[in-house]
């Protein structure tokens, strides 16, 4: 069974039960000892008293004695007298008296009472009591407190000498001094119940406070640890029985379990040291890394510099800006190879300036190099996004006119030549002409390139010839529409 309640309420139940049992059946069985003996004590004590009453008597004086009338006689008054005597003597005794026996009658002879009640000689007694019967044979006593109208008593009973069962003496002793006996065997039964309860309860208290003392502070204890609190405190109390175990035990484990605690939280600081050096390295390698990148990337961009100067060096005229020969002769090859494919011709226009070297000999050199970047730009931007343009040398350039036949070709070089010497170039502020002379060539499916190229040239030679400031085609086509 489980009972729901404290140590302290059990303990206390345990022993109010066990005091119950044994106090209880002990104390009835002391209780009614006592009690017994106390009623034996009694009625050995009124037997005897009864016996040596009865010997001071004699059935032969009371005789005389049948009736009311009969008070006068010696007899009477004799036994009257000794009767009071001994009852005022001993005040126990309530009432001392001489019965006969008469028949089935019991009738007094002599009555100590000296009150308005005392029973006169002859007076029958009522009840019918077995041991008062027995009182005429035989010393008798009681075995219950009898009542009748003179009251409640234990009485005891005794034949008187010489009476040959026909005389006793009885002698009545109040009830009520009886029962004052026994309740006083009673209460002090009851008090000391009630005294083995309060010890029971304050051993209860003591036993309890041994046992939950140490409970208590285990249960604070678990209650501290489970609230995170693993710092070594051990429990010295010590109860000399099996809690002493447990309380070993706790202390083992709350050793055990702040030992643990405390290599955790050197293991977490360890951690953490070795963290924050990891990234104390990481951020050192981080930013020995962004330096060696940014010299790459710096690295890399001077290259790419360098490179894009190289590639525009190995491409392009540094006077001019435009191609120079070498990245034309690409140029030329790529659409070589195209008109190859396609059968469809490429036009070449070779262009040699008109006496140079008179204007660098006049201008001076700068004024010559200013006027070549001039022609190139003004070329440039006359021809289409697929049309390319070189400086060939000195004062010479190549155009070169993709999918373009040779009288296309001619036009365009008809309106270059007509731009430059059309337009003024100025030196220091002063304006001057300057021309050039035009060799147009086409380039068929079946052409040379060098062979082209090689014509143009002559082609130009040959508008030096003839008056320079002029294109001159191939077989002089497309003579006929010359723009002038
Ligand atoms: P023409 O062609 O009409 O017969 O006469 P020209 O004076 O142009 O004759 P030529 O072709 O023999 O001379 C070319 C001149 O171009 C020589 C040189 O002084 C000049 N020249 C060549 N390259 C450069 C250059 O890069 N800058 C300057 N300023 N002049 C150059
Ligand atoms: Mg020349
Ligand atoms: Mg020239």
């Amino acid at each position: 069974m489980n009972f729901r309640m404290p140590i302290r309420a059990k303990l206390f139940l345990s022993h109010v039960m066990a005091v119950l049992l044994v106090s209880g059946s002990i104390g009835t069985y002391f209780y009614t000892s006592a009690a017994e003996s106390l009623m034996d004590g009694l009625k050995e004590r009124l037997q005897a008293s009864a016996a040596l009453i009865s010997q001071t008597l004699d059935a032969n004086t009371l005789r005389t004695v049948q009736s009311a009338a009969d008070i006068a006689q010696p007899g009477y008054t004799e036994a009257l007298q000794k009767l009071r005597a001994l009852r005022r003597m001993n005040p126990d005794i309530a009432f001392l008296y001489v019965m006969r026996q008469e028949g089935e009658k019991i009738l007094f002879v002599v009555d100590s009472d000296e009150t308005e009640q005392q029973a006169l000689p002859g007076a029958e007694y009522p009840h019918h009591i077995p041991n008062l019967i027995k009182g005429f044979t035989g010393l008798s006593v009681d075995a219950e407190i009898v009542t009748d109208e003179w009251g409640s008593f234990l009485s005891g009973y005794a034949p008187i000498k010489n009476s040959r069962g026909e005389f006793l003496v009885g002698l009545d002793m109040r009830a009520d001094k009886v029962r004052n006996k026994s309740k006083n065997l009673r209460i002090s039964g009851v008090c000391s119940l009630i005294a083995s309860i309060a010890l029971a309860f304050l051993f209860a208290q003591y036993l309890a406070a041994r046992f939950t003392g140490p409970i208590r502070l285990v249960i604070d204890r678990c209650a501290a640890i489970a609230a995170g609190n693993l710092e070594e405190r051990k429990i010295s109390a010590r109860t000399g029985d099996e809690l002493d175990q447990l309380l070993e035990a706790f202390n083992h484990m709350s050793t055990t379990l702040s030992l643990a605690e405390q290599k955790k939280q050197e293991a977490f600081a360890a951690l953490r040291r070795s963290r924050d050096e990891l990234e104390i390295r990481v951020l050192q390698r981080t930013a020995d890394l962004n330096e060696v990148n940014n010299k790459l990337s710096n690295e890399i961009a001077q290259r790419i510099i360098a490179q894009t100067a190289l590639l525009e060096a190995a491409t392009v005229d540094p006077l001019t800006r435009l191609f120079n020969r070498r990245a034309m002769m690409e140029r030329f090859e790529h659409e070589v190879a195209r008109c190859h494919r396609s059968h469809i011709p490429f036009t070449v226009i070779a262009i040699d300036l008109d006496r140079f070297k008179a204007i660098n000999d006049t201008r001076g050199h700068e004024a010559g190099d200013s006027i070549l970047i001039e022609i190139g730009v003004r070329m440039k931007s006359m021809l289409r996004s697929q049309d390319s343009i070189a400086r060939w040398g000195g004062e010479e350039f190549v155009i070169l006119l993709p999918e373009t036949e040779l009288c296309s070709g001619r036009l365009v070089a008809e309106k270059i030549r007509g731009r430059i010497a059309n337009t003024p170039f100025y030196i220091n502020g002063d304006a001057m002409q300057v021309t050039a002379s035009f060799g147009v060539a086409e380039f068929g499916p079946e052409s040379e390139i060098n062979q082209v190229l090689k014509v143009a040239d002559e082609l130009a030679y040959a508008a030096k010839k003839n008056g320079r400031n002029r294109v001159e085609t191939e077989g002089g086509r497309c003579c006929g529409e010359d723009a002038g």
